[in-house]
């Protein structure tokens, strides 16, 4: 994708894979997506509107990829003796949307339209309680090991998606919301590139004429 996208031009040209893009339906599950269900979500406050997007980095064992344990951390299915890491989950009970593998495939784990706990004690903007406003976005990484172009691609088209369906304001990392406590996902994150592939489709839609402050928003 390198060069494509890099002028407002290009941008706003209609994208040839519109017609194979993700959907969500009403119900706020992505169509064709792979779907697994976690019980660790519940509902969202009466009224809340989706306008955040919170991206995080998530690999179990820490640095190994592959492997169907960030599914079982978030069904609650994982054998905490397993690593010696895991020591340090047992008991937690959390989950997000959607995880985006390694080879770009996507799980989706909890419907939008509920609340899934993934953001913790956090602030954007000064409104705490994220997980009341967002949309958890796994992606398989670590902190500093680069993240893989396909994974940028289809995290892009979710965010798309996503844009599509609810009044998403801004895309932003863990550690932007949790600074101090988080790091996810990592200086190995390319944000510049996220951008580069998600404002193709919605920088022009930003009804204020304005970009968020911080440099890791995307939408
Ligand atoms: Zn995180």
């Amino acid at each position: 994708m390198k060069g494509r996208g890099s002028t407002s031009t290009t941008a706003r040209e209609p994208r040839r894979d519109d017609a194979t893009d993700l959907r969500i339906d009403p119900a706020g599950y992505a169509r064709g997506v792979h779907q697994v269900h976690s019980p660790n979500c519940d509902a969202r406050p009466p009224g809340a509107a989706i306008t955040l997007a919170v991206i995080h980095g998530i690999s179990l064992p820490p640095g190994r990829f592959g492997g169907g344990d960030v599914e079982r951390l978030f069904t609650n299915t994982l054998d905490t003796s397993a690593h010696p890491f895991y020591g340090s989950l047992a008991g937690l009970r959390v989950s997000a949307h959607f995880f985006v593998r390694r080879d770009g495939s996507i799980v989706q784990f909890v419907a939008c339209s509920a609340r899934a706990w993934h953001a913790g004690v956090s602030t954007w903007e000064e409104r705490a309680r994220c997980n009341d406003y967002s949309i958890g976005i796994e992606v398989e990484g670590a902190d500093s090991i680069a993240y893989e172009d396909g994974q940028y691609e289809r995290l892009a088209r979710l965010l798309r998606a996503l844009r599509r369906r609810y009044p998403l304001t801004a895309a932003v990392g863990h550690s932007d919301v949790a600074p101090g406590r988080k790091t996810d996902p990592g200086p190995a994150f390319d944000w510049p590139r996220l951008a580069r592939l998600v404002r193709a489709r919605l920088l022009h839609r930003d009804r204020d004429g304005r970009l968020p402050g911080s440099p890791a928003a995307v939408v």
